[in-house]
């Protein structure tokens, strides 16, 4: 147990939360009492409310297991304020120290941007045009 530190890179789109479970909020209406249906707002026999609204709507986990049916991967960020859906790849870390591989976590894109700016200017190469591709970017190498 502890920490694990998990980085994934993901080919998709991203959705905050709420915006991505949308689609999926189902909300039923349920009994309340195990009395005979009447049409009143409440049970005349134990006073209970004749219906109520249950949230019936799928949990991630439920979402997760749908897509993954169709080759796709659910990625969401700590506390899961965003969700990103596509495919992935990922790579699993001790700690912020772990050396083993070339790892680091990344908190704010904008720092890592800066820092960039920092290191390439003094290169000459850093333009806004450089500064447009900044982004996550996927790269595939072939060996053969
Ligand atoms: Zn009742």
């Amino acid at each position: 147990m502890g920490v694990d530190y998990t980085a994934y890179a993901v080919l998709g789109v991203k959705f905050s939360y709420e915006e991505f479970m949308k689609p999926f909020k189902r909300i039923e209406e349920t009994r309340c009492c195990k009395h005979s249906e009447q049409k009143a707002k409440f049970c005349p026999e134990c006073g209970k409310p004749m219906w109520k609204e249950r949230d019936m709507s799928p949990d991630l986990y439920e979402i997760e297991e749908e897509f993954e049916k169709y080759g796709l991967e659910i990625v969401t960020d700590t506390d899961s304020y965003n969700v990103y859906v596509g495919m992935s790849t990922k790579k699993e870390a001790e700690s912020y120290r772990d050396k083993g591989e070339a790892f680091k976590v990344v908190d704010d894109t904008d720092v890592l941007l800066r820092h960039l700016e920092a290191r390439l200017f003094k290169k000459g190469l850093w333009s806004e045009e450089i500064a447009s591709r900044f982004g996550l970017w996927a790269v595939m190498y072939c060996s053969y």
